[in-house]
């Protein structure tokens, strides 16, 4: 059986409406999008959707400092993902692009600071 999944590029403005037809979990044919970029977009969207995590991790002097996933992860580890960091505490100082946890949700994946904290 085939399917039919309507995607939206957001890898540029243009926003192209991509059309990709699947079949047993393959991509059978991409349309509607303007360039290759497109059809990555619009394979990964379909069979492995992934997500950068943006949240929060709490400090150990209590306040909330700003983190986010060094790459996409699977989409459906995004909330395990939440929750796993829910239990994180960080030691402060912290710099800005430093790995706070490792392998989230199991995902391989590192969640780093995107700020740093002096005290
Ligand atoms: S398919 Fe190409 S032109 Fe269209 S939105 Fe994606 S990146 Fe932009």
């Amino acid at each position: 059986m085939i399917k039919e999944h309507k995607v939206t590029c957001i890898v540029c403005p243009a926003g192209c409406e991509i059309i990709a037809r699947v079949r047993k979990n393959s991509i059978i044919e991409i349309r509607g999008n303007r360039c290759k970029k497109g059809v990555d977009y619009a394979r990964n969207e379909v069979i492995e959707p992934r997500r950068v995590l943006t949240t929060t991790v709490r400090l150990e002097n209590g306040h909330f400092l700003p983190v986010k996933t060094a790459k996409p992860i699977p989409r459906e580890l995004i909330f395990k993902a939440i929750k796993e960091l829910k239990e994180v505490r960080v030691k402060v100082p912290v710099k800005m692009g430093e790995v706070v946890h490792q392998n989230v949700a199991g995902s391989n994946v590192d969640v780093v600071s995107t700020r740093s904290w002096r005290k």
